[in-house]
């Protein structure tokens, strides 16, 4: 079994439109995988079915070992506690210094009294410290965050998200607030302390380059069906054809033979076979 196993997810908002058809897929600990694919593809709510907040109609979600899609409210809130979320609005308290904003990220981890009154010990406040490091924003740490720039915001959060010790991160459109420079310098970090952390992250993401360049695997959502599932070399033309030209009516899944259901639901890395 995979470290994630996705099988058959189908989603169906309320207004009755399917966003997800029949998603499968499985990825490994440690994978730095980007999800590209038109606006409205389906990827945010892949993300939001991975992390609990919205459940499918049909399918599962299992993530080390554990299955989350038949969670409660409860399991699902200690569930969340093991992923790291990074948005494209930062999320951080602007109010708050940079290194409190990354403390946060130890917040689930604890319990009690001092989760409540926020008192980090001198371990987490070292975890706290050395992620900071890791991103390059040490000597900002006593700045409030609303007085750093864009980038150094969404570097601060990926601080966060690591400092969880989390077993995936989602990222979604991490990059879609910064200019060129900045997104490429924020996808560097963030893909270099998920690989060296050996952590699964999903990024939602709508810069091709950046997915090519930083990704082990890019996975293309098309009409809430996977077109494309393979590493970033095997992403060419008729691969981005499938991923965003196509207006269709019905969907090509990806590299599948007509009629060929279970290539549409597993779709592992063709990198990895
Ligand atoms: P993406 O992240 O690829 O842009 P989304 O997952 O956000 O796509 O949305 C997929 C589809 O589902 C879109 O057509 C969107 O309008 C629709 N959608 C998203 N959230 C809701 C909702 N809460 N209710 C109804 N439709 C929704």
């Amino acid at each position: 079994m995979s470290f994630l196993e996705i099988n058959n997810l189908r989603v169906v908002y309320p207004n009755g439109h399917e966003a997800l058809k029949s998603v499968s897929l499985q990825a490994e600990a440690g994978e730095i995988v980007a999800l590209v694919g038109s606006s409205g593809a389906g990827k945010s709510t892949l993300l939001r079915c991975v992390n609990g907040l919205q459940q499918p109609v049909s399918g599962t979600i299992i993530l080390d070992g554990e299955a989350i899609t038949a969670m409660d409210e409860q399991q699902l809130q200690k569930y969340r506690c093991c992923i790291g979320f990074i948005w494209q609005e930062y999320n951080l308290v602007d109010r708050l210094p940079v290194l409190t904003n990354v403390l946060t990220g130890r917040l689930g981890r604890m319990q009690g009294f001092p989760s409540l009154i926020g008192y980090f010990s001198p371990a987490q406040r070292e975890i706290a410290v050395r992620n900071l490091e890791r991103v390059n924003l040490l000597e900002r740490a006593l700045q409030r965050a609303d007085s750093l720039s864009g980038g150094e915001k969404q570097r601060v959060s990926i601080a966060r998200a690591v400092s969880q010790d989390p077993k995936i991160i989602l990222a979604d459109e991490p990059v879609a607030s910064l200019d060129p420079e900045l997104s490429w310098h924020v996808m560097s970090d963030l893909s270099r302390v998920a690989r060296e952390d050996g952590v699964l992250t999903l990024i939602c993401i709508h810069q091709i380059d950046l997915a090519r360049e930083f990704a082990d695997r890019v996975i293309g959502i098309a009409r809430g069906v996977v077109t494309f599932d393979g590493s970033p070399s095997e992403l060419d033309e008729a691969a981005l054809d499938r991923i965003y030209k196509l207006n269709r009516s019905t969907v090509t899944p990806a590299a599948a033979p007509a009629g060929d259901e279970s290539r549409r639901s597993s779709s592992k890395a063709p990198r990895k076979s």
